[in-house]
């Protein structure tokens, strides 16, 4: 009974987070469902470290310390939930389930409700940075009941990834706002992602820049406000040649696929009535891309402007305004992301620590970048930030790169090159600044003919017009 915690399930993510704890001092002990790898896992990766194998679940409960802290590392959904039943009946009150897979948030509220019942703490953690970041350092994400946080707390900031020497995991909250904040991580992801490759077209088809210059400019970028490992890993891509010398991204097929937690955000910002148009624009720019052969049909039919040798007259100019639309662009959509993850905590009821997100987001993961930390002191300086876009720094930088940001998305609106992202970014930004919008015609269209009703600018309220009241108007009448 020496084990610090038990692992369930050596696929790569297991196995190198195994490894990652056992490098920390942590006595792990491993068991997976097809019990033939835990006996290769101990032969091979685990040889000479301390990991100890189990080849039953009661096995694994067996070796270990009390409160038993068991870790799952699964195919998310049903699976998740089958270990969780045949496990409850050897654990005892106290005892931690953590579920560091992928899982729906739903899912995460659920199993935390029905493990509270039996006295059992669930924690629900989000883990990023694939299996690299698992093996040295990833970006933890633990939410659920706290009462379970001082017993792994030690394992979970001595495993994860440090940023300016703090770890890059905190608590999160409570239920399922672990898997929450992991959900809009990747939904950021998504955007992030759609961003970059709409600059890559823009350079290619305006620009008529190659792979090598399109990579050269990634690599100043690299060193400047967009510094970030997918603009690292993009750079990297760009110059990055195939067998016969050419590079080897333009032969790859351009369509996108998805596992769906960037879907799970939009659909969330749907339910709670968020406008994160980013990552939504984000998600179906892969859907498009997806129908490649109708796109192909459509490409022969419809027609769209021609862009000139000489679209672009001032190369610099141009990348320089690029990188403008790109940086603000990527403020919109994490100010977006915030909005979502505020507004989650009061629908949800959870309190959520905003700083120790950006914190937890700046190193470890996918989206680790330099700008998190300037998201992590706003919000350290203001937890309750209403916006990310009203805080001084940011506020700056959008009001700076406004002029580069509208003449890049008029240039690809004139020569027809999509950006849904960039230019989503420029309208939701446009919108958020307006005191007024054309709503006030939108009401008076669902009163015209639907009798919605509408409410009066208190300025212009009378006696036909009452503040404050739910009006109808015959609007085929005369008042
Ligand atoms: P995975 O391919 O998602 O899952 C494989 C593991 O799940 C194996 O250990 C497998 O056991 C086990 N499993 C599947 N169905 C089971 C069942 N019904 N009962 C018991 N065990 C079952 O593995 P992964 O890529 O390492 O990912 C693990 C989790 O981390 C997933 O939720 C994933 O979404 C998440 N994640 C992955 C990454 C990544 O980069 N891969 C990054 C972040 C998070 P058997 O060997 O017996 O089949």
């Amino acid at each position: 009974m020496s084990g610090d915690l038990g692992l369930i399930g050596l696929a790569v993510m297991g196995q190198n987070l195994i490894m990652n704890m056992a490098d920390h001092g942590f006595e792990v002990v491993a068991y997976n469902r097809t019990t033939s790898k835990v006996d290769e896992f101990l032969a091979n990766g685990a040889k000479g470290k301390s990991i100890v194998g189990a080849h039953s679940l009661e096995d694994l409960v067996s070796k270990l310390k009390r409160p038993r802290k068991v870790m799952l590392l699964v195919k998310a959904g049903n699976p998740v939930d089958y270990i969780i039943n045949d496990l409850v009946p050897l654990l005892e009150e106290g005892d931690i389930i953590i579920d560091g897979g992928n899982s729906h948030f739903p899912d995460s509220n659920r199993r935390y409700e029905e493990l509270k019942k039996k006295g059992i703490l669930f924690v629900g953690s989000g883990v990023s940075g694939g299996e690299e970041g698992a093996r040295y350092g990833p970006s933890l994400m633990p939410g659920g009941d706290e009462r379970a946080w001082p017993f792994i707390k030690d394992i979970f900031q001595s495993v994860s990834a440090k940023s300016d020497g703090e770890p890059c995991c905190d608590w999160v909250g409570p239920a399922g706002a672990g898997h929450y904040v992991k959900m809009v991580h990747n939904g950021i992801e998504y955007g992030d992602m759609q961003l970059i490759c709409e600059a890559y077209d823009i350079m290619k088809r305006i620009g008529g820049f190659t792979d090598k210059e399109i990579g050269d400019v990634f690599t100043t970028w690299n060193k400047g406000v967009l510094d970030s490992f997918l603009i690292e890993i993009t750079r990297d891509i760009l110059k990055f040649d195939d067998v016969d010398g050419k590079p080897l991204v333009e032969k790859i097929m351009d369509t996108a696929g998805q596992k769906g937690t960037g879907k799970w955000t939009a659909m969330n910002a749907l339910d709670l009535g968020m406008p994160v148009t980013l990552i939504g624009e984000a998600v179906f720019g892969r859907c498009l891309s997806a129908i490649k052969s109708e796109r192909v049909r459509a490409s022969e039919t419809l027609v769209g402007p021609e862009i000139p040798k000489d679209a672009v007259k001032n190369r610099q100019e141009f990348i320089d305004e690029l990188e403008q639309a790109l940086y603000a662009s990527k403020i919109i959509s994490y100010a977006q992301g915030f909005m979502l993850i505020r507004e989650a905590a009061k629908t949800y009821g959870w309190k959520l620590n905003n700083p120790a997100i950006a914190l937890m987001w700046r190193g470890g993961c996918i989206i680790r970048s330099v700008f998190l930390g300037e998201i992590t002191k706003a919000y350290r300086t203001n937890p309750d930030l209403e916006n990310l876009l009203l805080d001084k720094f940011f506020t700056d930088a959008v009001t700076k790169a406004q002029l580069g940001w509208r003449k890049t998305v008029a240039l690809a609106t004139t020569y027809g090159v999509p950006t849904p992202t960039f230019s989503t970014a420029l309208a939701f930004y446009d919108g958020y600044r307006s005191a007024r919008l054309p709503a006030n015609l939108l009401q008076a269209q669902r009163d015209y003919f639907g009798a919605h009703t509408f409410r009066v600018l208190p300025e212009f309220a009378s006696e036909n017009l009452p503040e404050g009241k739910d009006i109808h108007i015959n609007w085929t009448g005369h008042g």
